[in-house]
């Protein structure tokens, strides 16, 4: 049995792991009650649930102390506490955090050791990172009682009356076997979770693929694996749907789960059809695993028990139902360990005026987060090979650390890589790294023939959404976004 010592990173503890599957099963019962009471009891959850959160942050958080010292001593309300961004956060990283023994030194030496993903760091917290959709580099550290949360919130979704029977049904048919098609080479979200996740549930028997694969070796391990369960992101479900419509992939999952990115209703639909089955959309971030799920309806319902979304404008004014925000505010109320409390997002909500014909309690939203494209690129023999742009930014961020870019297809054959780095000694490493990376990684999807090219320009944000999106497909958007 592992022991845990405060100065060790532990391996996930059997005992440790029921006691956990007990309080996930706990929550999750909550959770359906809470729920099955109504918008009243949801929202009344809610209330106590920031209450006791901005006094714990006051207490414990020496960050949200100073950053709120001007705010009444007590009876906090959370329209009144100001927002806090990313690089606020990161740039205190150690005072933001409500254990001292939390700080950058320590996670950045965890995390540098890649035999520790799906660990816990000090024994008792997970660890990942991010670039997010503001391409700002993010360490982010969970407790237990978050993960357990997340888990109880997957485990509610899975027992929904839509979910439960085709659920059920991958137990009994399937031996409840999970593909997880994810990028597995270092501390992200989705492995680093899923790893952990692999003990106990709602994934019983899961295991990982990585989506640095070529398709064909992807589609040859699925097969031999043949899941009840595929998890993936929206763009990697979409390569696989075409590989299942082509007949190449013969595997018969009762339910899909995506995430990571934003998934668009064709798209969905598109994959929904290819696998005769149901795709759950789980919208979340790194700085709150799960937000929302996604309805029979194809709405998002917020965990409004577990979650604070505010749709806000360019000055944090509340935006009005049914108009897109500029930005929305997010309150996590599960962790404790790095309070999360009117975060900006950076993602564009828009709140539904009417209610989800689904019959939930919880409020839905439409949301748009990453957006990234699938790359066409041609190979030598003239065939063309589809990359998931998240494979694409993975390889990238590893060699890449604490910088922005953007990966621009101009051509069939030829991407153009644009680094934020403007310094010339750093500049030139790191485009060294990055065409050695992205190189060895086309080679091995037999696109040894693509041409790799330095811009310029650094990276250019979205027009529209001030976003930068890492990876775009044609060199028509590059064009457009190149002149402003
Ligand atoms: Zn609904």
């Amino acid at each position: 049995m592992a022991v845990s010592h405060p100065n060790r990173h532990t391996a996930i503890d059997p005992v440790k792991a029921s006691v956990d599957w007990w309080d996930t099963c706990s929550r999750a019962a909550e959770i359906g009650w809470t729920r099955a009471v109504g918008t009243a009891a949801v929202n009344a959850s809610a209330a106590r649930r920031v209450d006791e959160l901005l006094r714990f942050a006051r207490l414990q958080s020496p960050f949200y102390r100073e950053h709120w010292r001007t705010l009444p001593s007590d009876r906090l309300a959370l329209r009144d506490v100001p927002v806090v961004t990313k690089s606020d956060l990161m740039g205190r990283f150690d005072d933001w955090a409500t254990d001292r023994s939390v700080t950058s030194s320590a996670v950045a030496e965890f995390l540098a050791d890649r035999s520790h993903i799906g660990q816990l760091f000090l024994g008792k917290y997970l660890v990942w990172k991010s670039s997010g959709s503001t391409g700002e580099p993010g360490v982010f550290v969970q407790d237990s009682a978050a993960l357990a949360v997340y888990d109880a919130l997957l485990a509610v979704e899975m027992q929904s009356p839509r979910v439960a029977s085709r659920y059920a049904w991958g137990f009994l048919a399937q031996g409840g076997r999970a593909a997880l098609v994810v990028a597995t080479g270092d501390h992200f979200a989705s492995i680093a979770s899923w790893q952990r996740v692999c003990r106990g549930t709602p994934w019983p028997n899961a295991r990982a693929f990585s989506v640095m694969e070529p398709m064909s070796d992807l589609v040859a391990q699925l097969n031999a694996y043949q899941p009840a369960f595929l998890a993936s992101y929206p763009t990697t479900l979409a390569l696989l749907a075409e590989e299942r419509r082509a007949g190449r992939l013969t595997i018969a999952p009762t339910c899909l789960w995506s995430g990571g990115e934003y998934l668009s209703a064709s798209s969905r639909a598109g994959i929904e059809r290819a696998f005769g089955a149901l795709v759950v959309n789980e919208y979340g971030a790194s700085e709150c695993m799960s937000i929302a799920h996604s309805c029979a309806e194809g709405r998002l319902h917020v965990h409004g028990d577990w979650v604070m979304l505010e749709p806000v404008d360019h000055d944090y004014r509340p935006t009005p139902v049914g108009e897109p925000s500029h930005t929305a505010l997010l309150t996590n109320l599960a962790n404790r360990i790095q309070p999360v409390i009117r975060y900006d997002l950076g993602d564009s909500i828009t709140v539904s005026p009417t209610p989800c014909g689904c019959g939930s309690t919880l409020p839905s939203i439409r949301a748009e987060g990453r957006r990234d494209d699938v790359l066409s690129l041609r190979a030598r023999d003239g065939q063309y090979v589809r990359l998931s742009p998240l494979a694409l930014t993975s390889v990238v961020e590893d060699v890449t650390v604490d910088h922005r870019f953007q990966l621009v297809q101009c051509a069939p054959d030829r991407i153009d890589v644009r680094l934020a780095v403007s310094e010339p000694r750093q500049r030139s490493a790191q485009w060294h790294a990055v065409q050695r990376a992205l190189s060895q990684y086309l080679a091995r999807q037999s696109l040894d023939n693509v041409e790799l090219h330095l811009a310029s320009q650094p990276p250019v944000p979205d027009p529209r959404s001030g976003k930068v999106r890492e990876v775009i497909a044609s060199s028509e958007s590059s064009e457009s976004s190149d002149s402003n």
